[in-house]
């Protein structure tokens, strides 16, 4: 299948990788007492890194004392440019970066995702071309595209799986359709996956490594970061959180079931609410901005949601044990409006030393979270990407 970060060492290459950007210029020696693996391990990754163009070795100035210094790495900054896409529900991201993760160009279109992946496809190569022409970016020096999506990923096929959440996307495989249009190598993972990976390698779970990430946005997904890795379960639809049951007398949800998560907290929902007190025309961001000027009804919305989330994620936190929750997607623009009653939840339905050990934070990286986690999605696999330009150059 294509893209996803399977094993243990492409994560920890990207955490190598991480340091090297981190730092501008940084010994090995110095990358592995930052990121606490072995110095062999170090060495190997480094080499790998180098091996793909995106590392290279920089020149040091010899000590006054006449010491050997030690050889410093650094990005190759001629290495390449990466895309990342995501496919939300109701509107598709698209941005060009270089290695740095420094964002060149982005742009946003709204459409009705979920039930045209042909017209998601399509605009996503227009969006796709828009971004390197307005970056100066040529084609080729793209080392490869990543995609997130709003549904799960079939671990052994790498097509859309669960047929009813993504109705418009049934068994099309994301990534080859995108090669085929975009011309560059794509991986393509899910959303919430993808953010938990930009939050721990680049946002607010860097130090830890039992994670819980919640993306809270028209969808609502989790991606579970256990033992410093990404967890997918056996067909790759662990994670998700939006459609675990509230009540089942509840509203329909588009899974097929009754009353999920999503139906009482997703960002469609909370909107539906306001609509007759606020307008037809109420969006996410008006709703946060009303409720932390003291509008009592968005307040009591965002509240309503932030305890029914709570109430989920105390489930997972007595199951799971994590030590970090950080909470992204567009939602979490409200803050403590909608964490502190998640908080509250927590503590009164978790058991205590789950609830303890459990701090819920808002993610660093903003509603970028997904869109930067498919960048380095990229950056993790671009190995891949290289060998595959590689071959081309030689001719096999
Ligand atoms: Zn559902």
């Amino acid at each position: 299948m294509s893209g996803s970060l399977r094993s243990l060492r492409e994560l920890n290459r990207l955490r190598v990788l991480e340091v090297v950007r981190e730092r501008g210029q940084v010994s090995r020696a110095d990358i592995s007492r930052q990121t606490g693996l072995a110095r062999s391990t170090v060495s190997s990754l480094v080499g790998e890194l180098q091996r793909d163009g995106l590392v290279v070795e920089r020149e040091t100035a010899v000590t006054a004392q006449g010491g050997r210094p030690p050889v410093m790495l650094a990005l190759d900054p001629g290495a390449g440019a990466v895309v990342g896409l995501h496919f939300d529900h109701g509107a598709l991201h698209v941005a060009v970066a270089d290695l740095d993760h420094t964002i060149l160009a982005e742009r946003t279109a709204e459409l009705d995702v979920d039930h045209h992946a042909d017209e998601g496809l399509q605009a996503a190569a227009a969006l796709v071309d828009e971004v390197l022409t307005e970056a100066g970016v040529e084609r080729d020096r793209v080392l490869g595209a990543g995609a997130g999506i709003a549904g799960p990923i079939d671990a052994a096929t790498g097509t859309v799986g669960n047929s009813t959440i993504l109705p418009g996307w049934v068994g099309i495989d994301v990534a080859g359709e995108l090669e085929r249009r975009l011309g560059l190598p794509v991986h393509v993972d899910n959303d919430a996956n993808l953010g938990a990976l930009a939050e721990s390698l680049l946002g607010a779970g860097r130090d830890a490594s039992e994670i819980v990430y919640l993306m809270l946005s028209s969808g609502i997904g989790a991606g579970l970061i256990l033992g410093g890795r990404l967890y997918r379960g056996a067909g790759g639809t662990a994670g998700e959180i939006g459609h675990v049951l509230v009540d089942e007398q509840g509203p329909m949800c588009r899974c097929g079931n009754r009353g999920c998560l999503e139906t009482y907290a997703g960002a469609g929902a909370l909107l539906d609410l306001l609509r007759r007190s606020h307008g037809e025309d109420l969006t996410v961001e008006r709703m946060i901005a009303l409720a932390r000027d003291g509008d009592l009804a968005c307040r009591r919305v965002l509240a309503d949601a932030g305890r029914t989330v709570g109430i989920a994620v105390a489930a997972l936190c007595n199951q799971f044990n994590p030590e970090l929750v950080v909470a992204g997607g567009n939602l979490a623009a409200a803050g403590d409006l909608l964490l502190d009653p998640m908080r509250e939840a927590l503590r009164r339905y978790a058991i205590p030393a789950a609830a303890g050990d459990a701090r819920i934070v808002r993610g660093a990286l903003g509603d970028r979270a997904e869109l930067l986690g498919a960048l380095v999605l990229v950056v993790g696999e671009s190995e891949r990407a290289l060998s595959g330009r590689h071959r081309q150059a030689v001719g096999r």
